[in-house]
């Protein structure tokens, strides 16, 4: 069953239960008292009638003429002996005389059926001439109250049909304008699905309510995927075209090598060197574009308790051994230690102790200072620095300052994507300060983390 009709069947059905709870307990609440307010009328009747008797003598004759004075309109009064006897009995309906008799000694009242209508009897006990106690009963039709009951019935029945008939609509019509944007989400999902796109769906802008909500969610969802899908169509395409250089390079070389390498050997050397130059960048490539697929985030990090101090001593010894330069590091060793992933950490720095190296031709100055929330790496070379319009991009993926330059120093474009990604993974944050022709000063801050923090 489709959810509007589900809303609307519940809605309308729960409705007609409480109708009927509540039409059903006003209707006996009704019958209840006002029964026993005509059950109360009678039996008064039947004490006058009773206290008639006893002042104006109780005879039979006076009795009866009493009697016929008093008798309620297709009712009937009669005396009930102790044996069932009945003396005195008047009526204008003869058919009432065969109402069954039973005297009691008591007040009583009661109510029943006759000949397919309802009655009242009320009876009063009375001193009868010869000493004897009587019982007196006044049976009066209750026509009245019946239809009293009939006109409750109809206005009950009436009420609950103005009421039931148009909250069926109104829930109809609120289904639909609760549906009207899920409708709308997935006709939007559909149409994404068969033409492969990414669209929104049209929210009023004004409204506050879940549905306006949700569909605010659906599209900054959609905003998200959307921004990914291209994301990753740039990683593909910028990554497919850095691969090719290198392949150009080794095709023009082998090319080269089949048709010279047997009659000049200095192009043999020259094409090994090339290639072998041009298969490593291709190897270093790809490892790099592998760690950035992988994406760093927090739950792909190993934590352990990683000394900075130590960390960036170990990878300056690294450097300084390929290009034999020296790299000073600075740092106080026994409040540098945090919770981090050292083999990431490591990654980072050699990153950016590479860049300084490969971006200068002197020494570098490395420190790392700490407070109690975070620690300080500064990486700080006196190179070729890099252009201030150039300097917002050096963290993008594939991006070069300058391409034919960084072809010399053999450089991806893709090590500061990386060192981003570590250190955000990380909470932090890293920025750059450089003058071209001067230098540049990487600094990174990460919050410090203390060992029971994880
Ligand atoms: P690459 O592998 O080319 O070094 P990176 O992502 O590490 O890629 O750096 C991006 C670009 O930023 C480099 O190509 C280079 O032009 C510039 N760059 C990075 N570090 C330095 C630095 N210390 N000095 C000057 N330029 C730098």
């Amino acid at each position: 069953m489709k959810l509007g009709h589900r809303i609307t069947l519940y809605s309308t059905v729960s409705l007609l239960v409480l109708l009927l709870a509540v039409n059903t307990s006003i209707y006996y609440l009704f019958h209840h008292y006002t029964l026993n307010a005509e059950l109360e009328r009678v039996l008064s009747q039947s004490r006058t009638a009773a206290e008639a008797l006893q002042t104006y003598g109780n005879d039979q004759e006076t009795a009866a003429a009493y009697m016929g004075a008093s008798i309620p309109e297709n009712g009937l009064i009669r005396i009930i002996r102790e044996n069932e006897e009945v003396p005195v009995s008047v009526t204008k309906e003869f058919a009432l005389n065969n109402i069954e008799t039973s005297f009691t000694r008591q007040e009583t009242t009661a109510h029943f059926e006759f000949g397919g209508e309802l009655f009242a009897s009320a009876r009063t006990p009375v001193i009868w001439a010869d000493g004897s106690i009587v019982s007196l009963e006044f049976i009066a039709p209750l026509a009245a109250f019946e239809e009293t009951l009939g006109i409750l019935r109809l206005i009950l029945g009436i009420a609950s049909i103005v009421i039931l008939v148009p909250s069926f609509f109104a829930a109809r019509a609120l289904s639909r304008f609760i549906l009207a944007p899920i409708k709308a989400l997935v006709s939007t999902m559909n149409e994404i699905r068969d033409e492969g796109t990414f669209k929104k769906i049209t929210i009023e802008e004004k409204s506050k309510d879940e549905l306006a909500e949700m569909g605010r969610t659906f599209n900054h969802m959609i905003e998200l995927l959307k921004k990914n899908f291209d994301k990753q169509r740039q990683f593909v395409s910028d990554a497919s075209h850095e691969l090719k250089t290198p392949l150009t390079v080794i095709s023009s070389y082998s090319r080269l090598l089949k048709r010279w390498g047997s009659e000049r050997p200095e192009v043999v050397e020259e094409a090994a060197n090339a290639i072998d130059t041009e298969s490593q960048r291709m190897k270093e490539m790809t490892n790099q574009m592998l760690a950035l697929a992988s994406g760093e985030n927090e739950e792909t990090l190993h934590f352990s308790r990683v000394n900075l101090c130590e960390a960036a001593a170990d990878t300056a010894r690294k450097i300084e051994a390929v290009y034999n330069r020296p790299v000073n590091v600075q740092c106080s060793k026994d409040n540098s230690v945090t919770l981090a992933d050292e083999g990431k950490i490591k990654q980072l720095l050699f990153i950016l102790f590479e860049n300084g190296m490969k971006y200068s031709d002197k020494e570098l100055d490395v420190s790392v200072t700490a407070t109690d929330k975070r620690l300080t790496i500064k990486v700080k070379d006196n190179g070729i620095g890099i252009p201030e319009s150039e300097q917002p991009h050096i963290f993008e993926r594939f991006f070069r300052v300058d391409k034919a330059r960084n072809r010399k120093t053999g450089g991806t474009g893709l090590g500061l994507s990386i060192a981003k990604a570590i250190v955000e993974a990380h909470k932090g944050s890293i920025t750059v300060a450089s003058t071209e022709g001067h230098g540049s000063e990487f600094t990174v801050v990460l919050p410090r983390k203390e060992v029971n923090e994880r």
